[in-house]
């Protein structure tokens, strides 16, 4: 087993690489475990146009980059290896990588979250080729063709929304007839020339050459009826889910899973266990109120260290 670290980071999306920024420039020479993702969500994005002090855009990949060349300045260590154990049944707490033992005084987690998929055989065997849960990152591979997203939520309104500059139509299809998103953002969609929306509607399979999507299947709840619709792209927004399972049992979650902080700070119901960023926030999830979070958990875990030592 290594040395006992002042603090361990799990996750290295913006919100582990802030609080790595913050904890390396307090002196407590972080370590950090990234995961086998390393960089986070943005990594899968292309354009970032929202977040601050980049008036022209900056590539995801390239966003994360500057974020990890900034936390290693300042003496972050990296672990590119996905986290398989914890204990935080008592301090230091104990967090294995395979074999591979390693403690802390603190631990900052900032897993974020992934996005999730419907379950279907043919969704990951056409993902990448066809199918994609961020439309994002590959709606402009889809010109002048049909495409269809799964969802209700206002993730599926943005995306059938930048979908439509791309795609020759695109179909919404909906479980229910009624919207989960927002009114304006469900208006805009059905009020979009290029839309059109399929209420009652499950999407059944995926179907394709072996290679690339041709077509889905789909079953009307309500009329009971097969269909099946043409579409070259199938885009799936039914919500995200938070990576906690390595957690299990160890931390407090909400009523929808996600890991639960007091109020105001990144404190978890273990002292000692801060968590930041998209595994604790289910209603921002952007990339600068992780960033925000995990300056937090920085500071939470250093004001933690400082009262212990005294
Ligand atoms: P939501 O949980 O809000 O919506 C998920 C949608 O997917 C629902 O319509 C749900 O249907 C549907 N769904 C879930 N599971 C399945 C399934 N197995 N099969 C078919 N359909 C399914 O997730 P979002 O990602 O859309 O949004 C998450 C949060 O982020 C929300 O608070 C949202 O407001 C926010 N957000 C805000 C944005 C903005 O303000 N610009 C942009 C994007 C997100 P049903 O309705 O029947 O449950």
């Amino acid at each position: 087993m290594s040395k006992t670290e002042k603090v361990i980071i799990v996750g290295s999306g913006p919100a582990g690489l802030t609080a790595a920024i913050y904890a390396a420039r307090a002196n407590l020479s972080p370590f950090m475990i990234q995961g086998e993702e390393v960089g986070g969500q943005l990594t899968t994005t292309t354009d970032v146009e929202n977040f601050p002090g980049f008036p022209d855009g900056v590539m995801g990949p390239e966003l994360m980059d500057l974020f990890i060349k900034q936390a290693e300045r300042f003496g972050t260590r990296f672990l590119s290896k996905n986290v398989t154990k914890v204990d935080f049944s008592t301090a230091p707490f104990k967090i294995w990588v395979d074999e591979e033992e390693h403690s802390a005084e603190t631990v900052i987690i900032s897993t974020g979250a992934s996005a999730k998929y419907l379950g279907l055989e043919n969704e990951k065997k056409y993902l990448g080729r066809g199918v994609s849960a961020c439309a994002t990152c590959d709606g402009a591979f889809y010109r002048d063709v049909p495409v269809c997203i799964v969802g209700g939520g206002d993730t599926a309104m943005e995306e059938a929304l930048f979908l439509t500059r791309f795609a020759s139509q695109v179909y919404v299809l909906h479980r229910r007839e009624e919207f989960r998103a927002s009114k304006i953002m469900a208006e805009r969609v059905m009020n979009h020339p290029k839309v059109k929306v399929m209420w009652n509607t499950e999407l059944k399979d995926i179907l394709g050459d072996g290679k690339l999507v041709k077509k889905v299947s789909l079953y009307n709840n309500k009329t009971k009826e097969d269909s099946e619709l043409e579409v070259e792209g199938v885009f799936i927004a039914i919500g995200h889910k938070p990576n906690t399972d390595v957690f299990e049992g160890q931390l407090k979650t909400n009523s929808v899973g996600y890991l639960e902080t007091e109020p105001g700070t990144t404190r978890t119901n273990v002292p000692g266990v801060f968590a930041c960023g998209d595994v604790q926030d289910d209603h921002y999830r952007q990339a600068i109120t992780a960033a925000g979070t995990g300056c937090m958990a920085a500071m939470d875990a250093e004001k933690y260290l400082e009262a212990q030592e005294n």
